[in-house]
């Protein structure tokens, strides 16, 4: 599947050691146009956006880097905490601006599911509806970053 350059510029600066040891893609070997599409697919299915996701996300990510590695508890369902590392990174998007390198470990108090993720994840989910690829250290599955943030019941069931 062709690409426009703009993205192939992306997917450059995504591989290992780019712009981070263990890049943004993984082992997928799949074009960033077609990881793109497959997610933005499957959001839609959920009945969902991007934006949806990415600010549920924002919040709970909010609330672990104010308490600066201290757990919190949000909603009485989330338990989140920051693993916070040196520095900042950009967007490998090409967008201005830096984004605290910091893990967030999230855990649901009812299920005990956990999830793991980045400041930068956020944006990349919100401003560009990018998972990161199959196999990646911070992929996320949109099926179940919707289940963790228990918005999977929210999209129509008869979507075809
Ligand atoms: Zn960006």
């Amino acid at each position: 599947m062709k690409q426009p350059p703009q993205l192939s510029q992306a997917q450059a600066r995504m591989a290992h050691g780019a712009l981070t040891r263990d890049g943004f893609l993984g082992t997928d070997s799949r074009n960033l146009v077609e990881i793109l599409q497959d997610d933005d697919g499957r959001v839609r299915r959920l009945g969902l956006s991007h934006a949806d996701l990415a600010a549920a996300l924002q919040r709970l990510t909010d609330a672990a880097l104010a308490h600066l590695g201290a757990p919190v508890v949000i909603d009485d369902r989330f338990e989140v905490r920051s693993v916070e590392a040196m520095g900042r990174m950009p967007c490998p998007f090409g967008h201005p601006g830096l984004f605290v390198k910091a893990e967030v470990h999230g855990r649901r108090l009812d299920t005990g599911e956990t999830l793991v993720w980045t400041p930068l994840s956020v944006h990349l989910i919100g401003a560009h509806g990018f998972y990161q690829g199959r196999g990646s250290p911070y992929r996320l599955d949109p099926e179940q970053l919707a289940g963790f943030l228990g918005m999977e019941g929210k999209g129509p069931e008869d979507v075809t």
